[in-house]
C-alpha cells in the first residue's frame, strides 16, 4: 500500500508556482492577484479563507478579504461582485460558501465573470469542463487530478466509483474521469443517496472517490483487493485531547480500509492540502489569460 501524500504533493506544487511568481516579477509583470468575499461568522468557512490568504503569502501572490456581514443584503453582494469583476488587479476570486439563506447562491455564482471564476463554479466553466475545453476546474476535483498525475496512477479503461454528486465535488470529479484525457478516461459510477446497493458497485471499483461527509462509511468490504481510494471527506468531531477541540475524519475507516489499497489518501493530510493548490493553479491560469483572453 502506497499512502498518497498530499501535504507533500502540495508543498512541491506551491514551490512551483513561487518560482514562476518569481519569474513573472523578474520580467516586470503584474504578480497574480486572489480575492476572497467572505459573509457572515462562521468557523470552518474563516478558517479555509484564513487558509487561502495564507497560501497567497506563501507563493508570493497578493490577496485581498472583503468581510461582509451575516446580513448583507443580496444586492450589495451583487453590486461588490460587479465591483471585482470590473477591477482589472484582481485575477480571479472566489466568494466561500455557505452563504446566509437570505441570499441566492446560484444568482451570486452566476454573477462572476467567468474568466475570474477561479473556483470554477460558473455554469460557463462547468459547461467547458464538460466539453472538454479550457476552464478552471473546481479546486477539490482539480486537487485530486493533480494527485493521481503525480503518483502516476494508471486510470485508462479502470472502472471509478464515485460516492456523492454535489456539484462542487462528486458530479464534476465524475466527469473528469469519465473525460477523454489522463487522468481519465475512466467507466464511471456515480454513487448517491438513493443508490441501491452500492457495495456491489465498490465491490467492482479499481479506483473508489468518497465525498458524502459520513465519516467512517466506506469499510474494508466494500472495497476490493489493490482498489486506489480517495477520501475527500472532512467531518469535524468533537476532541477534547486537541488543541482546537475536534478531530478531522474522513470519509473513509482508514484503518481497515489502507491493507487493501494500493494507494489511499490519509485525513488530513490527503485531500485538503490539494484544494488550495488548484485554487492557486487556477489563479495563476487566470493572472496569465490562458483559460479566457
Ligand atoms: P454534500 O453537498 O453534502 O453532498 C453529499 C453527497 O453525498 C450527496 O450527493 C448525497 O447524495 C451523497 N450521500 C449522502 N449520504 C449518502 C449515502 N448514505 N450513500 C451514498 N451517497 C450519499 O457534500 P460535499 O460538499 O460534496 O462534501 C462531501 C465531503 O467532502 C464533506 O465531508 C466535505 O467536508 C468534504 N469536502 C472536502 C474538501 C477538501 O478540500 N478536502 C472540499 C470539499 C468538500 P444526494 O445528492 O442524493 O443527497
Amino acid at each position: 500500500m502506497e499512502l498518497i501524500n498530499g501535504k507533500e504533493v502540495a508543498a512541491l506544487l506551491k514551490d512551483k508556482i513561487a518560482l514562476q511568481v518569481l519569474e513573472m516579477k523578474e520580467n516586470g509583470g503584474k504578480v497574480p492577484h486572489l480575492a476572497a468575499i467572505l459573509v457572515g461568522e462562521n468557523g470552518a468557512s474563516e478558517t479555509y479563507v484564513a487558509n487561502k490568504v495564507k497560501a497567497c503569502e506563501q507563493v508570493g501572490f497578493d490577496s485581498s478579504l472583503f468581510r461582509f456581514a451575516n446580513d448583507i443584503s443580496e444586492k450589495t453582494l451583487l453590486e461588490k461582485i460587479q465591483e471585482i469583476n470590473d477591477d482589472d488587479n484582481i485575477d480571479g476570486f472566489i466568494v466561500q460558501l455557505p452563504l446566509p439563506k437570505h441570499i441566492a447562491v446560484d444568482k451570486i455564482i452566476n454573477a462572476i465573470k467567468p474568466s475570474k471564476d477561479v473556483d470554477g463554479f460558473h455554469p460557463e466553466n462547468t459547461g467547458r469542463m464538460v466539453k472538454n475545453l479550457p476552464c478552471y476546474i473546481a479546486a477539490t476535483p482539480f486537487g485530486i487530478l493533480k494527485l493521481i498525475e503525480h503518483y502516476n496512477i494508471e486510470t485508462k479503461g479502470k472502472h471509478c466509483v464515485v460516492i456523492g454528486r454535489s456539484n462542487i465535488v462528486g458530479s464534476p470529479m465524475s466527469i473528469l474521469m469519465a473525460r477523454d484525457g489522463n487522468p481519465g478516461n475512466c467507466t464511471v459510477t456515480l454513487c448517491h443517496s438513493r443508490t441501491q446497493n452500492l457495495r456491489q458497485f465498490t465491490l467492482m471499483a479499481d479506483i473508489i472517490i468518497v465525498a458524502l461527509g459520513k465519516p467512517g462509511f466506506l469499510t474494508h468490504d466494500m472495497v476490493k483487493e489493490g482498489a486506489v481510494v480517495i477520501d475527500v471527506g472532512l467531518t469535524r468531531i468533537e476532541d477534547s485531547s486537541k488543541k482546537t477541540g475536534f478531530a478531522l475524519k474522513g470519509d473513509v475507516e482508514y484503518d481497515q480500509v489502507a491493507p487493501k489499497c494500493s494507494f489511499i489518501t490519509p485525513v488530513p493530510g490527503g485531500v485538503g492540502p490539494m484544494t488550495i493548490v488548484a485554487l492557486l493553479e487556477n489563479t495563476l491560469k487566470a493572472a496569465r489569460k490562458e483559460v479566457y483572453n
